[in-house]
């Protein structure tokens, strides 16, 4: 069961305040599996992530999602709407050994995690790619002599890609958006987790907002407001604004 109690919520928000964008992911992560441990969730394939996230976001703030995304052809700001099940249609990746053969050397390797993800954050982008496939490579060899995951030959490198993407496909989630002004198409890499923690952050405030109006009307606690449905809340303000 995902976590959406109002209390529970902001306490999250308020945690990731502090953090860097990896570490909300890992904060909504746990919002998404609270009977999971750590470990458990580092040791997750990015597509299983991005399953459980597009879940807690359903939860939240329902299938709908809007996206602002400035086109590349035209500069304007285009607006478009994804459907937050569709997207998590994938199945869910596993944790299953992967095997290339190409040129002679045979590799095997396993799905990255947002841990892999982590390690490999301080490379350059256009490097990265390649980082994370070598950060999870298990063994590599040439006629039974081991080869260096450096070492690991073009060919091989661009079949280990492939493959990663066909054993977890929802590890990036992307779009192309066309655009109404020009007719150009963009295509882009939605990250989930930035996004959902941009909803949270305005959901956050907009909460306390109501928080201190309430409490400032009526004298209610922090707690007391929390416990009150979205619904009912709403109609105090309403109250309050009428007054
Ligand atoms: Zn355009």
């Amino acid at each position: 069961m995902v976590v959406t109690g109002p209390a529970e919520l902001l306490a999250t928000w308020e945690t990731g305040l502090e953090r860097r964008a990896a570490g909300r992911a890992l904060l909504l992560h746990r919002a998404a599996r609270p009977e999971a441990t750590a470990e458990q969730l580092d040791a997750e394939p990015l597509g299983a992530r991005v399953a459980d996230l597009l879940v807690l976001r359903r939860a939240l703030f329902g299938e709908r999602m809007q996206v602002l995304l400035e086109c590349a052809a035209c500069g304007e700001v285009v607006e478009f709407d994804l459907d937050a099940r569709g997207l998590g249609e994938h199945p869910r990746p596993t944790g299953e050994v992967l095997r290339v053969a190409e040129g002679g050397v045979a590799v095997e390797f396993r799905l990255p995690t947002a841990a892999d993800l982590d390690a490999v954050a301080a490379a350059p982008v256009e490097q990265r790619g390649w980082r994370l496939l070598e950060h999870c490579t298990l063994a590599a060899e040439r006629d039974g002599e081991p080869v260096e995951p450096a070492r690991i030959p073009e060919q091989a490198r661009r079949q280990m890609a492939e493959l990663a993407e066909q054993a977890d496909p929802a590890a990036d989630l992307a779009v192309t958006v066309h655009c109404p002004h020009c007719g150009g198409s963009t295509p882009t890499v939605l990250d989930i987790a930035d996004f959902l923690w941009a909803e949270l952050d305005s959901w956050s405030r907009d909460v306390l907002l109501d928080v201190h109006l309430l409490a400032s009307a009526y004298g209610w606690s922090e707690p007391w407001i929390l416990a009150l449905s979205p619904l009912r809340r709403r109609y105090y303000l309403e109250l309050c604004a009428d007054g």
